[in-house]
């Protein structure tokens, strides 16, 4: 079985490809393919929720490849701005903007707010599209809350700045598969696995 993992990012695929079965439980082997297999250039992201945007990329995935697709997408929620940057996240400090200026930007955002405050959670909501038209979405939540300086120096996006609730240290402390283990990510893609595995 083929499957198309509607993402870009590399760090993802890397993420995923630790979490996505390789043999289903009838013993069918799966392959996991990139949008660079198919020359596939995602939407833009027009949907106001993660659920939207999560079936919108999948859905274009399989159109265009014919074959299952996965996508994700994933939001940080902040207490004290009421939600924000959520469908947001990627783009927090402007279109055109990177990591470390997103993680700036939550830092001044967030200036002088106290550690109680500062209350956190990331999102992913993970889609599978069927070519018949299909979808199924999946849910993982990982709490925690933003620090005051950056930690670590693993992974991607916010991890310097996120401290998960349940371990008191940052995303960027953990090695991948700490990180998996715990994340937002994690959670919604062994859902995926599960629901694959019986597939
Ligand atoms: P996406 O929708 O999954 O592409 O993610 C939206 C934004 O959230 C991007 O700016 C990512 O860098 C950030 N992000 C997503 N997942 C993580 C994570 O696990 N750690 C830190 N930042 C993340």
């Amino acid at each position: 079985m083929e499957i198309v993992i509607a993402t870009g990012n590399k760090h993802k695929l890397s993420e995923l490809s630790r979490l996505l079965p390789g043999v289903l439980s009838s013993g069918e082997s799966v392959v996991y393919k990139g949008l660079s297999d198919f020359n596939i250039t995602l939407p833009e992201e027009t949907g106001t929720t993660l659920e939207e945007n999560a079936r919108l990329k999948a859905v274009y995935a399989t159109t265009q490849s014919g074959l299952l697709s996965l996508s994700d997408d994933t939001g940080l929620e902040v207490d004290f701005l009421h939600g924000a940057p959520g469908v947001h996240t990627a783009r927090y400090a402007g279109e055109a903007c990177d990591a470390a200026a997103n993680n700036q930007q939550l830092l001044r955002a967030l200036q002088n707010v106290p550690a109680d405050k500062r209350i956190a959670r990331f999102c992913t909501v993970a889609c599978l599209a069927w070519p018949d038209g299909r979808t199924k979405l999946f849910k993982g939540i990982c709490e925690g809350s933003i620090a005051t300086e950056y930690h670590g120096i693993n992974g991607f996006g916010y991890d310097p700045i996120f401290i998960v609730k349940e371990l008191g240290r940052a995303f960027a402390e953990l090695t991948a598969d700490e990180k998996n283990a715990v994340s937002h990510r994690g959670k919604a893609f062994r859902q995926v696995k599960e629901f694959l595995l019986k597939f």
